[in-house]
């Protein structure tokens, strides 16, 4: 039977995780909590939804987003760029959208991620908590370290960015085959089977998976033709 423990505050959840090594955080539980998924049921969760702010505002050139924002509640507000609510919108269930965080998603660091890609190309910055207290830092700091023991506590990305970004998967309900995003930052891709990578270059010269999504040459191809789209779209 799964065990788990609520958490009323930030400085709580990080007691928490520190006193049990091997529990792991739950948000939304999309993830966490799915059927065979990748938690296995004997792994404690300490609940963090409860001090987690859902909260989304605009100050000055700028907009904060709290970690317990549903890809939904993303959507739904009217201070959110087009880009964003595009890459929330490639989750296409929409009770999967109400219950899935940006938090979640964020920290689970998938390779099928949704919006780590548009994150990295907006040149977003990640709030933490953990053992050295509240940090703030790049997103792409904290992608490249392969995340953190910390507790995502929310981010904040430029209001006027110009990202484009695409989404390639078997069908609108299956696992994302390529997350991919470009800016004047550069292009920034979620490779099934692959990782989360920075460049083009990087992602055509990375070790792929063949694997249900497609194989490790047809992701290259969408990735390197994508890529001159993307620019059309940025440049219009
Ligand atoms: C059928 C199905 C298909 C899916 N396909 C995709 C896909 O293609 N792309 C994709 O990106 N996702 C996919 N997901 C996974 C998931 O729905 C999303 O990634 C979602 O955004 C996770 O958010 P959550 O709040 O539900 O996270 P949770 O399930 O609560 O947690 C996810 C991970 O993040 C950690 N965590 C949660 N919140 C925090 C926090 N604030 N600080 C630190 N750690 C935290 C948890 O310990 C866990 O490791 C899919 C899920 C399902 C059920």
């Amino acid at each position: 039977m799964r065990q788990i423990i609520s958490a009323k505050s930030m400085e709580e959840a990080y007691r928490l995780r520190r006193d049990l090594p091997e529990a792991r955080y739950v948000s939304g539980g999309t993830e966490v909590l799915r059927l065979n998924g990748s938690v296995p049921d004997a792994t404690a969760l300490i609940d963090v939804s409860a001090f987690l702010s859902p909260e989304i505002e605009k100050k000055h050139d700028a907009i904060i987003i709290g970690a317990g924002a549903t890809f939904q509640d993303i959507i739904d507000s009217p201070v959110i760029p087009l880009w964003l609510k595009e890459a929330c919108g490639y989750m296409s269930s929409l009770a999967l959208r109400m219950q899935a965080t940006i938090g979640g998603n964020i920290a689970r660091l998938g390779d099928d991620s949704y919006l780590i890609p548009v994150l990295l190309a907006a040149g977003a910055r990640l709030k933490t908590y953990g053992n050295r207290g509240m940090l703030e830092g790049e997103l792409s700091e904290y992608v490249r370290n392969g995340g953190s023991r910390y507790t995502v506590l929310g981010l904040t990305i430029p209001a006027d960015e110009a990202v484009s970004s695409a989404r390639f998967s078997r069908t609108a309900a299956s696992h994302s085959a390529v997350n991919m995003a470009l800016s004047k930052r550069g292009l920034f891709s979620a490779v099934k089977g692959g990782g989360i990578f920075f460049s083009l270059e990087e992602a055509l010269g990375a070790d792929i998976a063949d694997d249900i999504t497609g194989s490790a040459q047809y992701k290259k191809y969408l990735i390197r033709t994508e890529k001159e789209r993307l620019e059309e779209v940025l440049n219009d």
